[in-house]
């Protein structure tokens, strides 16, 4: 054949910096996270490989901790029932569904949960996806196009970002919970662009606080925009029923266009969902890339989820729990003169302590006394907001959280002296 005597172009020479993994940038800045934390005697606090069930305790490297670094909240992942269905599904359907849902991976499991979730937001109908992530970037990826516009709260959560990125819109964000920067955005650009869409959460997992849904509804409705709210931290734990932030400002569902959530939190399972009205859902069900070109949530992810949704419904006084212990976490930790931000003691409440090096050091520190505690470093937040972020849990006693106060006070002074 003709290809096999033709002359072939000259090989190409390109510099080392754009052929080799361990020139790439990302891997330059984790080279230097490693030099810096091994210079400072600083353990890696990623990673950290949990042996059990991960609630108000865990294991890690044989040792019991109390955990406040896993968003279990109400408990359910290690419920009897929730586990029970998960067995149940999988004995039912198999590991796998084998298939995308559109074409033979339907189950009826899938529709009971999705019905359950519709039924629980008071709205016509909600889909679920396989990842939490890839709901945020499939959803606003497929709705939005290169003449759209994305509003977003400036600590919106990164699968809303690349969302956008994906989607072509343009992107601007407003200062954080702030209605007012929100409105002058809307009346300054409103005009130049067909749909337009503001993005908030229900609860910010880095801060604890929550938006005032009720003034971004009426701003939204002024401008004619849609307002998605992603409750990945807010739904099954705010409010007393667990109806999350509409609950808690006492919002009609309907005001809201598209509420998005997690699987992955309170419900204890992996993936996403989208919730509202029926022409968004079954546009997504056909057209959503991340739904349509990915496979069906296995049943033993969506079994468990929906009977997570149950149970909460079921024991309501663990909803009751996790508020109280979070109010006490957040009452003690004012007590002592910690900064928690603007954290509304619910589930999530951070102590600021302002420098990336100390709250690596005093995770540290707290892990040699059995206390398993995130640190949530620059550039995840700002430097001087570098911090130590609390996950609350039904589970935990008053006890474990008076001790933990206390050995992180005496841990801080240690090092301040
Ligand atoms: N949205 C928010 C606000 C999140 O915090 C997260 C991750 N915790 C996601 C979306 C992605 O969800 P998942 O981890 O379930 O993929």
């Amino acid at each position: 054949p003709e290809g096999d005597t033709a002359p072939r172009p000259a090989a190409t020479s390109v510099d080392e910096r754009f052929t080799r993994f361990d020139r790439h940038p990302g891997y330059q800045q984790l080279k230097m996270m490693r030099e810096g934390g091994k210079r400072l005697g600083i353990p890696d606090p990623f990673f950290k490989v949990h042996e059990s069930t991960a609630g108000a305790t865990t294991v890690i490297g044989g040792r019991e901790c109390i955990n406040f670094a896993s968003y279990n909240y109400l408990g359910l992942a290690h419920h009897p029932r929730v586990i029970q269905a998960g067995i149940d599904a999988l004995e039912r359907y198999g590991s796998s569904v084998s298939a995308s849902r559109p074409v033979s991976g339907e189950r009826p499991i899938h529709h009971e949960l999705e019905r359950a979730i519709a039924e629980t937001y008071e709205v016509e109908a909600a889909v679920a996806f396989v990842s939490g992530h890839a709901t945020n970037v499939s959803t606003l990826g497929y709705l939005l196009g290169p003449k759209d516009l994305l509003l977003h709260d400036e600590y919106i959560h990164n699968s809303t970002v690349v969302g956008a990125q994906l989607s072509g819109a343009r992107r601007m964000s407003f200062s954080h919970n702030d209605p007012v920067a929100l409105e002058t955005l809307l009346a300054r650009h409103r005009r130049q662009f067909e749909r337009v869409i503001v993005v908030i959460e229900g609860l910010y997992s880095m801060d604890g606080d929550a938006p005032d849904l009720k003034r971004f509804v009426e701003i939204k409705q002024r401008h004619q925009a849609w307002l998605m709210v992603d409750e990945a931290h807010s739904f099954a734990v705010m409010g007393d029923r667990g109806l999350g932030l509409r609950e808690y400002c006492d919002v009609a569902s309907t005001d809201v266009d598209i509420w998005m959530g997690t699987l992955s939190k309170t419900l204890s399972g992996c993936g996403g969902y989208i919730a509202g009205c029926r022409e968004l859902v079954e546009m997504l069900r056909y057209f959503a890339p991340g739904f349509l070109y990915s496979v069906g949530m296995p049943a033993q992810v969506a079994g468990p989820s929906l009977a997570a949704l149950q149970v909460m419904k079921d024991e309501p006084e663990r909803l009751k729990r996790l508020h109280d212990i979070s109010r006490y976490f957040l009452e003690q930790a004012r007590l002592k003169g910690f900064d928690i931000g603007e954290s509304i003691g619910v589930a999530v409440v951070p102590i600021i302590v302002g420098s990336s090096v100390l709250a690596a050091g005093l995770s540290d520190a707290l892990l040699q006394h059995d206390i398993n505690v995130q640190p949530i470093l620059h550039p995840a937040v700002p430097e001087k907001s570098a911090r130590l972020r609390f996950f609350l849990n039904c589970d935990h006693t008053r006890e474990q959280i008076d001790q933990t106060l206390e050995v992180l006070e005496t841990e801080w002074k240690a090092r301040a002296s």
